[in-house]
């Protein structure tokens, strides 16, 4: 990787765009320059400025007239007209003529006032440029030459990471411990016969350790790691996509036994679509792989591992057998998975013998490994700021809700009567769901805005991991979304626009009840919908007729009025309970879950 290439095809295209730079530099900057030296003005001022005997050198040539001032400073040009006096009056007039003005540049001086001049310039900048760039890529300490694969060879002895830096996915590591297992020796598989799969495919949502995973499979066989990004190939290096793809599993066989990580592939193995217009460069790319794939053994010592976070927009192509034929879930982290990722993190820094790990990771339902990590190191950043040297279990605690819900807005003005209205919304929330047995208790309640837009939240904590959630449970949680609202109603009269996202979440539940969980009368166990993207977002298109659909958003509206009237029947029965919380709540912004609790039950 030390020395830079220069290879052929790329420079055939510098080529030719100096050669272009050059003639537009000919045809529009040159003539700009000559013009300047030459002033143009009509007969009548030639004529007047002979009359006056303000002419210098003149001289007549077929078409045009070229003169000088008296001194010679300044030449200038008119055009030729049928004038048989002018001789006689430019002898008169004293100025000499048919004498040479505008000496006519030899070949050579044009040639090297117009090409090579030029030329010499803009290869000088086209090196800077290059210089520069090099400068930039060899930071880490290497260096790639254009077209040359910029893939890094991965150090093992500074940053090697193991199994165990990755906490929690455990059924992800068994797999592939297999692989490290053959990396390590693969005279034993070669024996029996048996050939590793070449290309192993990492599937999970964004931050849930994918890439330290492949890492860790080269830390732990003590292998070479290259890796690159899917949306490089396609973006950085246009028109090289494919050769980078060559470079690269060049090099990899070179250095075999490795790991090739291909980070982010969908933006190269998205599904060929026979539209115009398709991307050509990306379909190049993909081809690319897929003839590298398909050239070398399975036992050449070379493992691919690449991540996504949308297999399913994957092409065909490359899942086939002797491809990406192997594919490793790589999921959220359950309760338990949390708790280790946490304390994982936390050996990196300073932090106070009392935490409860567990507790945090209760509060940090849902997020991934490096969300996890940002809380930790959050906590770090705000023990700094408060001038301890320890963090503490409420530094970890409040940087779950920054990362969560983004930084206190210390600063937002609410008005008294928006304060008011917040505060019944959230009490609203945690009132229908603590008195809905099953609903998961209330953590916390606060009325503090958040960078994120969130005026208030209830943040609620699922006690254990749940797999499953009954039809009843569904409700329930609907009913809690529709609790913020309904409280306003009783409180107010009125309703604010603070319930659009409840609104957004009830109605997603309520149609995924009716439309893939099976849990409507009407409809039995038929499925409606059919889940496009499970990672991102998770898109889904309906599969049924035009009055099924009508169907469906009616049902959706009855489900949903049904639990906003449970909702409102509970507030109801505990009057007396709503105003006394939201009045605390009002009053301390931020109310624990066991607060709320005890007033609760008082
Ligand atoms: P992905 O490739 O799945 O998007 P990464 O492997 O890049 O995720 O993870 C990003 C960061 O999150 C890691 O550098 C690490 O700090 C943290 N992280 C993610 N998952 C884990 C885990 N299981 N254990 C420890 N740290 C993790
Ligand atoms: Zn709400």
């Amino acid at each position: 990787m030390k020395e830079v290439k220069t290879p052929k095809k790329p420079l055939i295209f510098y080529y030719a765009i100096v050669i272009l730079c050059l003639m537009l530099f000919n045809s529009l900057i040159m003539p700009w320059f000559a013009q300047r030296q030459i002033q143009t003005v009509d007969y009548g001022t030639f004529m007047t400025m002979t009359d006056e005997q303000e002419v210098g050198l003149v001289e007549v040539q077929s078409n045009q007239i070229l003169f000088t001032n008296k001194d010679n400073s300044v030449v200038y040009k008119t055009g030729r007209m049928e004038d048989p006096q002018l001789v006689y009056r430019l002898k008169d007039s004293g100025a000499i003529f048919s004498e040479e003005i505008v000496e006519e540049m030899s070949p050579l001086t044009s040639l090297l006032f117009y090409w090579i001049l030029p030329m010499v310039i803009f290869i000088g900048i086209g090196q800077l440029m290059r210089k520069r760039m090099m400068n930039k890529a060899g930071g880490d300490g290497m260096m790639f030459g254009m077209g040359k694969s910029n893939a890094k060879v991965y150090v093992k002895s500074s940053e090697g990471i193991h199994f165990r830096d990755v906490a929690g996915e455990d059924e992800a590591k068994e797999s592939l411990t297999e692989i490290v297992d053959y990396l390590h020796n693969p005279a034993k598989y070669k024996e029996i016969g048996a050939s590793m799969p070449k290309g192993v495919l990492l599937v999970g949502p964004p931050g849930t350790g994918k890439t330290m995973l492949a890492k860790a499979v080269a830390g732990e066989a003590d292998v070479p790691f290259f890796s690159m990004s899917g949306s490089e190939f396609v973006e950085m290096f246009v028109g090289m996509g494919a050769s980078k793809v060559r470079d690269l599993f060049k090099q990899a066989k070179e250095k075999a036994p490795c790991i090739v990580f291909i980070d982010e592939i969908d933006a190269i193995g998205k599904k060929r679509d026979n539209q115009l217009g398709g991307n050509d460069e990306r379909e190049q790319t993909l081809n690319q792989l897929l003839t590298e794939m398909d050239g070398f053994e399975g036992n050449s010592g070379v493992i691919i591992l690449a991540a996504t976070n949308r297999p399913e927009s994957l092409d065909p192509a490359l899942t086939r057998p002797g491809r990406f034929d192997r594919r490793i879930p790589v999921e959220l982290p359950d309760l338990q998975g949390r708790e280790e990722i946490l304390k994982v993190h936390a050996k990196k820094i300073k932090v106070a013998d009392d935490v409860d790990f567990q507790k945090i990771a209760r509060m940090a339902s849902g997020a991934s490994g490096a969300e996890l990590a940002n809380i930790v190191n959050e906590a770090a950043l705000r023990a700094v700021r408060n001038n301890r040297s320890v963090a503490t279990q409420s530094d970890l605690e409040e940087s779950i809700e920054v990362v969560i819900a983004g930084y206190q807005k210390k600063n937002a003005i609410l008005t008294d009567q928006e304060k008011w209205t917040i505060a019944y919304h959230e009490i609203g929330h945690a009132l229908v769901a603590a008195k809905q047995t099953q609903s998961a208790p209330v953590q916390k309640i606060t009325i503090i805005p958040r960078t994120s837009g969130a005026l208030g939240y209830t943040l609620q904590v699922e006690e254990g991991n749940k797999y499953l959630m009954t039809k009843e449970e569904i409700e329930n949680k609907i009913a809690t979304y529709t609790g913020g609202r309904a409280a306003e109603e009783l409180a107010f009269g009125t309703i604010s626009t603070g319930a659009s996202n409840d609104i957004e979440q009830a109605t997603k539940l309520a149609r995924a009840m009716i439309t893939r969980y099976g849990m409507s009368k009407d409809f039995d166990m038929v499925a409606m919908e059919t889940l496009s993207n499970q990672y991102l977002g998770g898109d889904s298109s309906l599969t049924c007729s035009m009055q099924t659909q009508t169907e469906i958003d009616r049902q959706v509206v009855s489900l949903i009025k049904q639990q906003h009237e449970k909702a409102s029947q509970i507030l109801m029965e505990n009057r007396e309970k709503l105003d006394i919380l939201s009045k605390y709540l009002y009053e301390k912004e931020t109310i624990t879950g066991e607060e709320f609790m005890s007033i609760l039950n008082q």
